[in-house]
């Protein structure tokens, strides 16, 4: 199986509101889906995206301002996010945060924005904080829907979230086996980035039903992250010789959230976030961050990791050098390439993979 039928984001969006639904526009990175079908309104992401005239942005931005929020604001200047009913803004860093600010006092769009905080810690405290912004979300969301889920259907909405998050986890485990090459499963892991979790679950269970016994050739390498823009990079690792075995991107990896236990839906969808991969955004060490790294290229035979960063993304960067330097000790190499999701994938980075691949050959 060499790639997969996946539908596309704005037929998907188009199909989800002719049966009656809204849609959310969803910065990065973590929130709750389920809460969203909940209301009968479709989360669609928002990274970046990349081909976008990104000037529109710099009015209200600082140059040091990473790609994805400058992309974002430019691409919902021109009219990019119109098709969309609300706009979630999570505070995942001081960038999201200073752009829900600028929406909601300057920019002002038509949708009711909204923005979400996010712990960082996994204290009961924190599960009950998530818990309580999730509660005042639900609010707005009545406002704009007239409708007022029961905790039944917020649970319906929760397990369905599960079982695609339970074969999303799959398809990582068994990514080896699944005769994709690494665009095409990325193509497949990022369309939970905007498909409805049971459309998603049946493109995943064809995926998994088409396992192949063809094992892929390459260097197994780990990329980390936010998002692998532009996704020709994956293409390119593999043109170079490599095979990406296991990712700790934002966008893939570290939303890989477990099912949760809680019987409080509101408890249960913050539980599960808390419980994901470490994510710095999220207030994980630099240790928990390390150790995760390590047993997942122990687990999946990765002889080394791509930093493969966005420029002024503070969260990631800070962490950079500790984190390095614990993989380096662990005799783990790793690289790390800076790039914005403005700029065509360069030849500067095409070659310092090249170069990164063969000090693990
Ligand atoms: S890339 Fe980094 S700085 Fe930019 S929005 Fe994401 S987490 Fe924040």
């Amino acid at each position: 199986m060499d790639s997969i039928e996946i539908p596309k984001r704005i037929e998907t969006i188009n199909s989800f509101k002719a049966q009656g639904g809204k849609v959310a526009a969803v910065l990065p990175i973590h929130y709750s889906r389920a809460l969203f079908r909940a209301f009968d309104i479709l989360p669609v992401e928002v990274w970046g995206p990349p081909e976008v005239e990104a000037s529109y942005g710099g009015v209200h931005l600082q140059a040091y301002v990473c790609s994805i929020v400058h992309n974002a604001l430019s691409f919902l200047k021109k009219g990019g996010l119109e098709i969309a009913d609300f706009i979630l803004v999570p505070h995942a860093c001081d960038s999201l945060q200073g752009l829900g600010s600028i929406l909601l006092d300057f920019v002002k769009p038509t949708q009711t924005v909204a923005p979400l905080y996010l712990p960082r810690g996994k204290r009961t405290e924190d599960k009950q904080f998530l818990a309580d912004e999730f509660r005042a979300l639900a609010r707005q969301l009545s406002n704009l829907t007239g409708k007022e889920p029961g905790d039944d259907k917020l649970l319906e909405c929760i397990e369905r979230e599960e079982q695609a998050d339970l074969l999303l986890a799959d398809l990582y485990r068994n990514r080896t086996g699944l005769g994709l090459d690494n665009l095409s499963f990325y193509r497949l892991i990022r369309s939970r980035e905007y498909l409805p979790a049971e459309q998603f679950t049946e493109l995943a269970q064809t995926a998994l039903e088409k396992h192949s016994a063809r094992n892929p050739n390459g260097i197994p390498i780990l990329l980390s992250g936010i998002v692998p823009e532009r996704m020709e990079v994956l293409k390119a690792i593999e043109e170079l010789g490599g095979f990406v075995v296991a990712d700790d991107f934002a966008c893939c990896g570290r939303r890989l959230y477990p099912k949760g236990n809680e019987r409080d839906p509101f408890l249960r969808m913050a539980e599960r976030i808390i419980n994901a991969p470490p994510d710095p955004t999220r207030g994980n060490s630099i240790d928990e961050r390390a150790e995760f790294l390590i047993n997942l290229a122990q687990t999946y035979g990765a002889k080394g990791v791509i930093f493969y960063e966005l420029k002024f993304c503070e969260p990631e960067l800070f962490d950079l050098p500790n984190l390095r330097n614990s993989l380096k000790q662990a005799g783990l190499n790793s690289v790390h390439i800076e790039v914005d999701i403005k700029d065509p994938l360069s030849n500067q980075v095409i070659t310092r993979i090249g170069a990164f691949l063969e000090i693990l050959e």
